[in-house]
């Protein structure tokens, strides 16, 4: 349904054309030919991602998802070789400029958000069976949870330029944030070659250049966490919208306790304080990541305290309990699917 609304704005986008058909230009005698949306769907980063973008060539394409599979062979923590597999499995290694910017950032943020957001919570991700994709599910027991806990703190990260360090028994993932990262990336690309207005799908980041070709904004479709449709769409433009969510990667036991792949790096186990579902909106792909993780983890709660103290972000939190909530400039910018089941309310400003 999501990826369906995204192929019904293209459709819209492809109609209208761009540029000079949608600007005709009296006075000159230079004809530009109408800039045609063209569109890429590649799989990188466990995901399928496409990239839609109007008035890029082949080779810019080529060039967009160049940019994603070499991010991906850096960054992944299970290709032998890449940097953060050598950090994790040597202790150190000496990073790319783009690569120590992401952890750099990553790390700002994991301090901004009270360790909500640990860069170093991967040995727990494992060990609930969530970074393998055969599916070994299994649920660690306390003592084991306690000895992998006391090697969780990102504070004992070390950056010093490019050169990252970790302490014997700590691992490092940046997937909470790496998706964001790259949107960012391809976004300047694009920008740069001259595109001015895009849209991308990183499976669950969706970023935005500039608005649809025919001047109206992108609607973007927010998945319910809770079924199949959508709970509704997003107005924006320029804007990154990235969510996450328990319905993603999750498994249920014997007894059908849900467990999902975002975890709590204070307790080791699956974060559980109220929320199914985060979406925020807001410049940087990075940082909105980054935050749609951290959210998640604080809970309804600490997220609004959060969004109250910042304010240069917007989100839609779905609690388990049944609400939709949104910050006040969404209010404007969303319309909630037909038969919406969540209570809706706008977050109070203070
Ligand atoms: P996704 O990548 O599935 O779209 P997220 O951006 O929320 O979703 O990132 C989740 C990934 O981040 C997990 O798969 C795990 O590797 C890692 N992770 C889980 N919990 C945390 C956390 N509290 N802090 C940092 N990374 C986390
Ligand atoms: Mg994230």
């Amino acid at each position: 349904m999501y990826k369906r609304l995204a192929a019904l704005a293209l459709g819209l986008a492809l109609l209208c054309g761009c540029g000079a058909a949608a600007q005709p230009q009296k006075e000159t005698e230079t004809v530009q030919a109408a800039q045609e949306m063209r569109s890429t769907e590649f799989f990188a980063m466990d995901t399928v991602m496409s990239v839609r973008a109007c008035g890029a060539d082949e080779a810019l394409l080529a060039q967009a998802e160049a940019l994603v599979l070499s991010l991906e062979e850096e960054l992944s923590t299970t290709r032998e070789g890449s940097a953060v597999y050598t950090l994790d499995h040597e202790g150190h290694a000496e990073l790319s400029e783009r690569a120590a910017y992401l952890l750099g950032r990553a790390l700002a943020l994991c301090a901004e958000t009270d360790g909500a957001l640990d860069v170093s919570v991967y040995p727990v991700v494992r060990a609930w069976g969530f970074t393998t994709a055969d599916g070994s599910y299994r649920v660690p027991d306390a003592a084991e949870l306690d000895a992998l806990l006391q090697n969780v703190d990102y504070t004992r990260v070390l950056l010093d330029g490019t050169e990252a360090s970790v302490p014997e028994g700590m691992e490092i993932d940046l997937g909470a944030v790496t998706k964001g990262y790259t949107g960012d990336l391809l976004t300047a690309l694009l920008r740069e070659s001259g595109v001015e207005s895009a849209l991308l799908d990183l499976g669950g980041n969706v970023q935005t250049v500039g608005c649809k070709p025919d001047g109206s904004n992108w609607r973007v479709g927010v998945k319910d966490p809770a079924g199949e449709g959508l709970l509704g769409a997003l107005a924006v433009a320029d804007k990154a919208v990235v969510t996450s969510g328990g319905y993603e990667r999750y498994f249920t036991d014997d007894a059908g306790t849900l467990y999902w792949h975002i975890m709590d790096p204070r307790s080791g186990c699956p974060a559980r304080n109220g929320l199914i579902s985060v979406t925020v909106v807001g410049d940087e792909g990075l940082y909105c990541d980054a935050l749609s993780t951290a959210l998640f983890v604080m809970g309804t709660e600490d997220a609004i305290a959060f969004w109250r103290a910042h304010r240069d972000f917007d989100m839609v939190l779905v609690t388990e309990d049944g609400r939709l909530l949104l910050t006040p400039a969404l209010a404007e910018r969303f319309t909630p699917a037909d038969a919406l089941r969540y209570e809706t309310a706008v977050i109070a400003d203070a």
